[in-house]
């Protein structure tokens, strides 16, 4: 038997029809470009209405095409999709409504900046949230007076069409919102194909050409990529929490998860105890694919060539396995391992895989230096009772984003920008920085008197020239036009 058995076929979008879409859409982002923000946001809110009624036929489908548990699908898909519905219809017009910043400077002139749509957005998406990493961004982009294509994963289509429908549904004026389904060939035509701008959320091998192709045309683009996120147990944390933190971080999504826990590094002191209560918990998850359960399979089954691979690599130089460690047709044990380094690529390539290495240090110091031993650097974990501390090694770690307490939850934070450093990403998403992303924010200078003319307009004179300096002498060099400047 197939690890994965199909559940169906997709007929692919040829390069050509990916053009076509892009011109139907901008004919269509005129008009709702044009439109009140409160007459978007009514579209937003009756979707939301929409997937509140009908969710189980969206978790239905999600959970055909990955494997994961009911609650997991209502917890990473659903729950979010209705906040980013709510939060963006009710925010948009605050972020993006006309500014009128006072001129520090140029005091004879008014500044109104105004936040135009870019106009045809195309948003590329991974299988590992494939529901809710195509309408959040949709949702930004089309708030923000956008027409959306989305080319999902071409291991989960139909969860990525799922938007199309809940939006058709909700009432979106026609070619607002398109998909193009196909593999990379239909996301690469899509980049090729005369949009705006690209939301890209998938591998940094992938990330890199995307970003490549963007170059080039000069398109521009946010890439969110993988990670290799460290969890960092300081000798005060709450041991029972950051136990379950760890085990709820590394196995979440059975690993698949960009900000998932791929490396603990824990304070000598509590090592050993912290340890005994990750198996413990570990020991206690169920994996399944009906009824109740934790852990679901593998949404990819490639993906367990790299988990075994890593852990073939570990285990060979020497990591010792506490629990788990055994593949199980399209499951993957979750698995504790002891006694790794960096030498192994467990701990510096992305397994995305429900793995969770722990390593013993000495110091916050050498828990941060190890933390910043990477290529990646999308997020990260610290947990300690003792805030300052918590907030002081946050502030060191080379990564887009830090949660103190709790494992990764930056992305589900609408308020939070978010975004990789490093090879992790380019460029953030969500909030008032993503949406603004959506737009181009453009100046508008007004002259307020309306003098006959200027003083540094034509004919340029000695006695133009010394009035100039004493503008520079009073303004920068008086206490009166510093404060003023
Ligand atoms: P993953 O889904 O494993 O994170 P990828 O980064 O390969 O994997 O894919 C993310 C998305 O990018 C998918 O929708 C995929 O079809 C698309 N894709 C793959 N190659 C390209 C490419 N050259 N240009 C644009 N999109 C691509």
């Amino acid at each position: 038997m197939a690890i994965v058995e199909p559940i169906g076929e997709i007929a692919v979008t040829p390069a050509v029809e990916v053009k076509a879409a892009v011109a139907r859409a901008r004919m269509a982002q005129a008009a709702w470009g044009a439109l009140k923000f409160a007459d978007r946001a009514r579209v937003m809110e009756k979707a939301r209405t929409i997937l509140m009624r009908e969710q189980e036929r969206f978790i239905e489908v999600i959970r055909r095409e990955t494997g994961r548990s009911h609650f997991e699908t209502l917890m990473m898909e659903i729950f979010p999709a209705l906040d980013s519905l709510t939060y963006y219809a009710k925010h948009a017009e605050k972020f993006l409504t006309d500014k009128r910043p006072g001129m520090h400077l140029l005091r004879t002139k008014k500044l109104l900046v105004t936040y135009k749509p870019l106009g045809v957005v195309g948003i590329i998406t991974p299988w590992n949230g494939p529901f809710i990493l195509a309408l959040n961004p949709t949702v930004q982009a089309l708030m923000a007076g956008n027409a959306v294509i989305v080319k999902p994963s071409e291991v989960t289509p139909l969860s990525g069409e799922l938007v199309g429908e809940l939006f058709r549904e909700a009432g979106l004026p026609e070619n607002v919102f398109q998909c193009v389904l196909g593999d990379g060939e239909t996301g690469a035509a899509l980049v090729g194909a005369g949009v705006d701008k690209i939301s890209f959320t998938g591998s940094v091998a992938t990330g890199r050409k995307v970003g490549e192709a963007c170059g080039r045309a000069l398109v521009p683009c946010t890439l969110e990529l993988g990670g290799k996120d460290a969890m960092i147990v300081c000798d005060d944390a709450d041991l029972e929490r950051a136990a379950g933190g760890a085990v709820f971080g590394g196995f979440f999504n059975a690993g698949q998860f960009c900000c998932g826990t791929e490396r603990v590094y824990v304070h000598d002191a509590i090592f050993d105890a912290f340890v005994a209560r990750v198996v413990e918990k570990t020991r206690a998850l169920r994996q399944g694919t009906e009824g109740e359960y934790d852990v679901g399979r593998m949404i990819w089954p490639r993906q367990l060539d790299v988990i075994e691979r890593h852990m073939a690599d570990a285990i060979a130089k020497g990591a010792r396995v506490l629990c788990g460690g055994n593949r199980n047709g399209g499951f993957y044990e979750p698995t504790v391992l002891v006694d790794v380094t960096h030498e192994m690529s467990i701990m510096t390539e992305e397994t995305f895989g429900p793995i969770l290495p722990i390593v013993r240090v000495a110091s916050d110091d050498v828990a941060i230096e190890m933390a910043n031993d990477s290529i990646y650097g999308l997020s990260g974990t610290v947990w300690s009772k003792d805030e300052a501390r918590a907030i002081a090694i946050a502030r060191r770690l080379e990564t887009g984003s830090v949660c103190i307490n709790e494992s990764s939850i930056t992305y589900g934070a609408c308020e939070a920008p978010f975004g990789g450093r490093k090879q992790s990403g380019v460029g953030q998403v969500n909030g008032e920085v993503g949406l603004r992303g959506y737009c181009h924010a453009m100046p508008i200078v007004i002259d307020r008197f309306g003098t006959k003319e200027e003083h540094v307009w034509y004919p340029y004179t000695a006695d133009k020239e010394r009035t100039l300096q004493k503008v520079i002498r009073w303004v920068w060099g008086t206490p009166l036009g510093k404060w003023m400047s």
